[in-house]
């Protein structure tokens, strides 16, 4: 079984996973430090790792009933996220794998968004297409194996749960804002605000920054009073424009790639929504449970089952990166 630990950004994840992709454990601790702040704070976050790490790891084997000898490789996020946080993790597998000796495998954390619906139940398999929608991502992939992952098209500028982070703060509401949104889109008229899909957007790329734009305006045109009075309805535009943007890509992608199966992952795939339009398609639609689209160390495992672990010296000298390049 693998050992799994993911510590990239705000919440410290670890979970215990069989190689057939049966989940036997999926701690999340989120830590819940950053919302005064409307944002992480990155050396908070590290510190919140650093105090927690080793009871999640615990909590994560004793909840898949194993002890660390059970464990045949240990799997940690080396990248992208923030360098602080990935180094808390990435120490404790290091840690462990040495002092155990147990392979260690490095992960893509966004690998692990876009394979998170490869684990059981769901099980998909390749080829499908899978569309990411997360805080600092957003793009569509092709994939034909689990080593076989090819960009199809994605954002030009914020990441879908950007644009629902910064909507919903414009709206008023809490740090982090999806959740929240989706409670107050809840009671709202979806159809009220004709917020705009970034249609001028051809292709499998899309846009969110001109939408973002379009809630600041309106706000500002409809002035506080209305403002407070139709937040519902503006909330439930908003998270239409964004639902219907990315609905509109995996439709695409379907088209060009001819393929009937999705799989959706990230933060924003856990919009009820989305979720719910996705669901509609003429295809083969993979929904993960919600705690598998919202950072999770699970989603990490999926992806160690099928990458290469290395050998003591590389695992020692193993660095942690913020964005774009993966392990060399
Ligand atoms: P990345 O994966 O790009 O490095 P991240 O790990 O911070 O970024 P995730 O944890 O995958 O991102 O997703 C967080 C994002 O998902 C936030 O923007 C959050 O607002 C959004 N989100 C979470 N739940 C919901 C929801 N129910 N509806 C809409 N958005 C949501
Ligand atoms: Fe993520």
């Amino acid at each position: 079984m693998i050992l799994a630990i993911e510590t990239s950004c705000d919440d410290t994840c670890a979970a215990v996973v069989d190689d057939d992709g049966t989940i036997r454990s999926n701690v999340i601790s989120s830590q819940g430090i950053h919302d005064a702040y409307g944002g992480v704070v990155p050396e908070l976050a590290a510190r919140a790792h650093v105090e927690r790490c080793d009871l999640v790891i615990e909590q994560a084997l004793r909840d898949a009933g194993a002890a660390l000898e059970d464990v045949d490789r240990i799997a940690v996020t080396q990248g992208p996220g923030l360098v602080g946080a990935l180094l808390v993790g990435l120490q404790a597998a290091k840690a462990l794998a040495l002092a155990r000796d147990v392979p260690l495998v490095p992960v893509d954390h966004l690998d692990g968004h876009v394979l998170a619906a490869t684990l059981r139940p769901l099980a998909v398999e390749p080829p499908f297409v899978a569309l990411v929608a997360s805080g600092g991502h957003t793009f569509l992939s092709r994939v034909d194996g689990p080593d076989a992952i090819v960009r199809l098209g994605g954002t030009l500028d914020d990441a879908a749960g950007e644009a629902i982070d910064k909507g919903a703060r414009l709206l008023g509401l809490p740090y982090p804002g999806g959740p929240a949104l989706e409670r107050l889109a809840a009671g709202g008229d979806p159809a009220a605000f004709a917020f705009p899909t970034g249609a001028k957007v051809r292709g499998l790329d899309c846009s969110f920054s001109g939408l973002k734009t379009a809630l600041l305006y309106a706000v500002r045109d409809l002035g506080e009073e209305e403002t407070a009075r139709r937040r519902a309805d503006l909330a439930a535009s908003y998270q239409r424009a964004v639902v219907e943007a990315l609905a509109v890509r995996v439709e695409r992608a379907l088209e060009r790639t001819g393929l009937r199966r999705v799989a959706i992952g990230g933060g924003v795939a856990a919009n009820g929504a989305l979720r719910a339009r996705l669901e509609a398609l003429d295809a083969d639609v993979a929904i993960p449970d919600r705690s598998l689209c919202t950072d999770n160390a699970a989603m990490i495992a999926a992806v160690a089952r099928f990458r290469p672990a290395l050998d003591p010296d590389a695992a020692i000298a193993l660095e942690a990166y913020a964005s774009g390049q993966r392990a060399a």
